[in-house]
């Protein structure tokens, strides 16, 4: 502990806003664990798209955490691998495992295909011997979405009937939509899916879902949820569960991880203006020291 210094880099918000309240510093006081926490040293970060939802300025060099929640870095992966699919891949995989647990044969419609959740969940399913349908707003993420698993793509933002699309390719519906865009997407992907079909609503990309009349499900029997990973990993059984089936993917050569940029700790407002402007495809990571 002696070589821990008092002061960090770090990334503060003071206020809620735009990009332009986080904040650069080089003065923030380095955490001091607490009984049952460790001090870890951060090398990268992950910026996530729920950071933009609270701008928490989670980026420093050093974060104390509760003991039960860090896992061992495996030996004979990549760093980057890791660090770059860690949540999202754990989150991927308790999407088809528990929010709808996917089955050979079944086809699952994914919006934001080509973001950092959607380029891994588009190489899960194909493993699953699922055909994933994908939606994005560029040829270039479509392209690169196929590249990812994805049998199909449809561009949204160019085929505003994206509903019509996916039934040209499901008649009946899809088994399962995985909703993270919400605002501008819910309704297509409660039309989109099967009767007796799920639809699991995991993020709000465009804006926040509004209140839903439940009667809309009896149409087809539609089951919904918002499913969030955080309540997948409460136990540490849960975590290393899906810790360790994260890793066994990047072993077994399953899981390709797209890294879209490693930021400098000082260019964090650059990577949230990138992430909400739509203009990144796969995991941006922070470089924290
Ligand atoms: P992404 O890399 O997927 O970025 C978000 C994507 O959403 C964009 O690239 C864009 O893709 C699409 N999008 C559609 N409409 C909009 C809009 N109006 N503004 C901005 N983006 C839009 O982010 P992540 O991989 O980090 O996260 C994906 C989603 O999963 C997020 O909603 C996130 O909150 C959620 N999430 C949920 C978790 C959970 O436990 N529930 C855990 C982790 C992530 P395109 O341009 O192709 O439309």
């Amino acid at each position: 502990m002696s070589s821990v210094p008092s002061t960090m880099k770090a990334v503060v918000c003071d206020k809620t806003g735009g990009p332009e309240v986080l904040r650069y510093t080089e003065d923030q006081t380095v955490p001091k664990p607490g009984e049952s926490e460790v001090l870890v040293k951060n090398k990268y970060g992950g910026i996530n798209y729920i950071d933009t939802y609270f701008r928490t300025g989670s980026y420093a060099e050093y974060t104390s955490v509760s003991a039960d929640r860090v896992v061992k870095l495996p030996s004979g992966l990549s760093e980057e691998d890791v660090l770059g699919s860690f949540l999202m891949g754990m989150t991927a995989l308790s999407l088809v495992k528990e929010a709808y647990e996917v089955k050979k044969g079944d086809t699952i419609l994914v919006h934001a295909a080509a973001g950092g959740v959607g380029l891994l969940m588009g190489q899960i399913l194909k493993d699953l011997g699922a055909t994933a349908i994908g939606t994005a707003s560029t040829k270039d993420k479509c392209d690169r979405a196929k590249e990812h698993g994805y049998a199909h793509m449809i561009n949204y933002k160019d085929i505003p009937d994206w509903v019509a699309e996916v039934k040209k390719i499901a008649p009946e519906g899809v088994n399962c939509v995985y909703d993270s865009v919400g605002k501008t997407t819910w309704e297509g992907s409660l039309e989109a899916v099967k009767r007796k079909g799920s639809v699991i609503y995991f993020g709000n990309a465009s804006g926040p879902l509004p209140p839903m009349n439940i009667a809309v499900l009896a149409k087809k029997n539609t089951k919904i949820m918002r499913a969030t990973l955080m309540q997948y990993v409460v136990t540490r059984d849960e975590l290393e569960y899906y810790s360790n089936l994260l890793f066994d993917y990047l072993r077994d050569g399953k899981l390709k991880v797209n890294i879209h940029k490693v930021y400098d700790l000082t260019d964090v407002q650059q990577a949230h203006k990138d992430l909400e402007g739509r203009l990144t495809s796969g995991k941006l990571l922070i470089k924290t020291s």
